[in-house]
């Protein structure tokens, strides 16, 4: 009965978070001035497949006593990957919530965590991603792909378009286009009935899974244009990639219009505001206002407010009808597993308690 409590509650926000594995660069990073704890991983798990307890575990040496001392913190969520999870199992939980986007529904699925804790390599997979290791993105779109196919027998035809664009200091950039870049200034426009348009953004209308990879290439190509333009970029900016789903049923004369959005969230490591001026500043703020934004938001809509901040950041005003209502939201909490980013990992499992 509690649980059921709790499920209504949360309505149609879920929260995953997933461990990374121990990378060889953890290694050689730490090494040189680190003692080995700070490499030893300091997650633990339930040790069952449908985990979703998590402990972080602080490792403290003593350089005074040489005692070595521990501190428990723990966490749950609706789901807990471990380090060994598979993208394919991984998919296998968000699966539903694809089909959710087919059926009618918008829904939106977030990677939120610090530099290096794997959110790119969840949403989108390596930069030449096979089979195995190919992110959600990829995954979501075969599996639309098929099942639009599938539904043609009775009775239902789609069409599909695709957007892609980064949000950098409050600003959005078409990673579809080189052309305008930077000049263009796009504007959000909602729609009565809850469309929402970006103007002057590039839309791809896609047919099959080739041109969806094509696609993705292309935005990964101008994403990293954009990233030699300014040092670190890609992990300042936020990432959105949006599908379109319009379904027109010859049979019944349904209808449906759901919308997909696969967001890649700027890194969230608190950066000292401190040490930097200017640009850096202004760039730093933008990063802390819109996540903090993001989380207050979902909050609200946990809460059931009345009062839905969406208006006080760019991202949360853009994915507006896609957040709330009849949506469906996910969010990954992407954490490393290394006793060096102890305090960063946190602040995101922290981060990820105040939702819902
Ligand atoms: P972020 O996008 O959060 O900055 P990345 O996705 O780029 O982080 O991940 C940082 C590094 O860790 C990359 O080299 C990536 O390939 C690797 N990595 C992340 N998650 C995994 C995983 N589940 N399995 C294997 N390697 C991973
Ligand atoms: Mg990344």
């Amino acid at each position: 009965r509690l649980h059921n409590t709790i499920q209504e509650l949360k309505g149609n926000i879920r929260v995953f978070c997933r461990v990374r594995p121990v990378l060889p660069s953890d290694m050689s990073e730490s090494s040189a001035s680190k003692s080995q704890s700070d490499m030893m991983p300091h997650i633990r798990f339930a040790e069952d497949d449908q985990a979703n307890e998590i402990e972080l575990v602080q490792i403290q040496d003593s350089t005074t006593t040489g005692k070595t001392t521990t501190k428990q913190y723990p966490f749950s969520f609706d789901r807990v990957f471990p380090p060994k999870s598979t993208q394919q199992e991984v998919f296998d939980e968000i699966s539903q919530l694809v089909q959710s986007a087919l059926d009618g529904y918008p829904v939106c699925i977030f990677a939120y965590g610090q530099t290096g804790s794997g959110k790119t390599h969840t949403m989108e997979g390596p930069t030449n991603p096979d089979e195995v290791t190919a992110g959600m993105i990829p995954r979501a779109v075969h599996q639309i792909f098929q099942t639009a196919e599938q539904l043609q027998s009775k009775g239902w035809s789609y069409t599909m378009e695709g957007q892609f664009l980064e949000i950098y200091n409050e600003a959005i950039h078409d990673l579809l286009t080189t052309t305008t870049n930077g000049s263009k200034k796009h504007e959000i426009k909602h729609q009565p009935h809850g469309k929402t348009v970006v103007t002057d953004l590039t839309t791809v209308a896609l047919d099959t899974p080739a041109q969806v990879h094509q696609l993705l290439k292309r935005a990964l190509h101008n994403r990293a244009v954009a990233a030699t333009q300014c040092n670190e970029r890609s992990s300042r900016s936020h990432s959105v990639f949006t599908l379109r789903l319009t379904g027109q049923n010859t049979i019944t004369q349904e209808s449906s219009a759901g919308v997909l959005n696969l967001i890649d969230l700027a890194g969230s490591e608190r950066l000292s505001q401190s040490g930097s001026t200017g640009d850096r500043l202004k760039e730093t703020q933008a990063i802390n206002k819109s996540l903090s934004c993001l989380g207050d938001v979902i909050h609200a809509l946990g809460n059931r407010d009345n009062h839905i901040p969406y208006r006080n950041s760019k991202l949360t005003y853009l994915l507006q009808n896609s957040l709330g209502g009849n949506s469906k939201t996910l969010m990954f909490v992407n954490v490393s597993p290394v006793q060096i980013s102890f305090q960063e990992t946190l602040c995101s499992l922290r981060f990820a308690t105040k939702l819902p």
